[in-house]
């Protein structure tokens, strides 16, 4: 199938290219974003492959339907930026890899935990500038803290599992509970409760009009004084203006954000000579106590591999059949 990769990074080339050895598609890759801007250029494609800042809006799935596309082949999870009800509308299907590895991202997580709960991110530059003190470097032990888990889907359960070998107090908030994380130890509780008891909270639900700004002023409010955050699902998911006032206070101690609500304009690209106009993205870079990393939860081998096989499946059993495997339907927005 004639397939348009859009926001196509070395390594998506890489690593699609050399899984369509077994499928056999035509791929066309472009650096470019998805946008109403750039959607003509992708004219005489059946299938789109997207990934997870392109836009696909009403505007953008209506010209990509004039044009001929059929399937809209996300090479992510979350499908936050699909207007499902208008693809829908277009009777373009849309597909996507739901569990490539929940241990990339759930690792990942741990990565910000203990950097931040060790400060080796400080320690690093420090020790390369010939600087041996330890004053400002303390720490605390995970062993016997209570970590509040909200979202136990896939990468949520991988995240209590690693959590519970640390020996953590667990406790989870979820519209539907898993009785993987139960087994764990993991006690679900009302989220205001979560939010009081919690030392530190990690956020692994999806974007969607429930948990947009789920982390507020109120929210944070409840939350203990000094208490870590943490963000690898989607940047909406926490209102960061409310965070940075939390920031300025202390009464959030820590942060580690892979995910950025405004990071369409950032992430995914060299900007290093560039002056950064966000200035919300640029305050939350001058505290100490904050670590941002540029959405990269996913990106290790294992993951890339399973997000190139799954997608050219997808669009094979799309092409051969009519029928989608791992589809996106209005269903998963109830
Ligand atoms: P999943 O579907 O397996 O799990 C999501 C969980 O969130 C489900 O258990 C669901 O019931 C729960 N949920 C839904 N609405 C909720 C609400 N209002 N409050 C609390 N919980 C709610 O998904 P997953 O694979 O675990 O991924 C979780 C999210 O992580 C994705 O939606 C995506 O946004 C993000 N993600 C980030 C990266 C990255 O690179 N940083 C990579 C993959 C996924």
């Amino acid at each position: 199938m004639k397939v348009a990769v859009c926001s196509a990074q070395s390594y998506d080339r890489e690593f699609l290219s050399e899984a369509n050895a077994n499928f056999k598609h035509e791929l066309a890759f472009f650096e470019g974003r998805l946008s109403e801007e750039s959607a003509k250029l992708f004219a005489g494609f059946p299938a789109v492959c997207a990934f997870v800042n392109d836009v696909l809006n009403d505007n953008v799935l209506r010209t990509l339907a004039e044009q001929g596309t059929r399937l809209i082949a996300l090479r992510c999870a979350g499908f936050n930026n699909v207007d499902v009800l208008a693809a829908e509308n277009y009777a373009i299907r849309v597909v996507r890899v739901p569990a490539y590895s929940p241990h990339s991202v759930a690792e990942h997580t741990l990565a910000l935990i203990l950097t931040l709960n060790r400060n080796t991110h400080r320690a690093y530059n420090r020790v390369r500038d010939g600087n041996f003190s330890l004053a400002g470097l303390l720490g605390s032990e995970l062993h016997d803290r209570t970590v509040g888990i909200i979202g136990t889907g896939r990468i949520g359960q991988a995240v209590a599992q690693i959590l519970h070998g640390f020996g953590c107090r667990l406790l989870a908030y979820d519209v539907a509970q898993n009785d993987q994380c139960t087994a764990l130890g993991a006690r679900y509780v009302a989220l205001d409760e979560l939010y009081r008891e919690s030392d530190i909270i990690t956020l692994h639900c999806p974007l969607n009009q429930n948990t947009l700004h789920l982390i507020d002023d109120n929210a944070l409010r409840l939350m203990k004084r000094g208490v870590m955050i943490i963000n690898t699902s989607r940047g909406g998911v926490v209102d960061t203006n409310a965070l940075v006032a939390a920031l300025k206070s202390g009464h959030v101690g820590h942060l580690g954000l892979d995910v950025y609500e405004q990071e369409d304009d950032l992430f995914f690209r060299d900007l290093s000579a560039h002056v950064i106009q966000d200035d919300v993205f640029e305050r939350l870079l001058t505290f100490p106590n904050v670590l941002i990393t540029g959405h990269q939860g996913f990106f290790t081998t294992e993951a890339l591999d399973n997000i190139a096989h799954t997608t050219l499946e997808n669009i094979s059993t799309f092409e051969q059949s009519g029928q989608c495997r791992n589809e996106v339907t209005s269903a998963l927005l109830r």
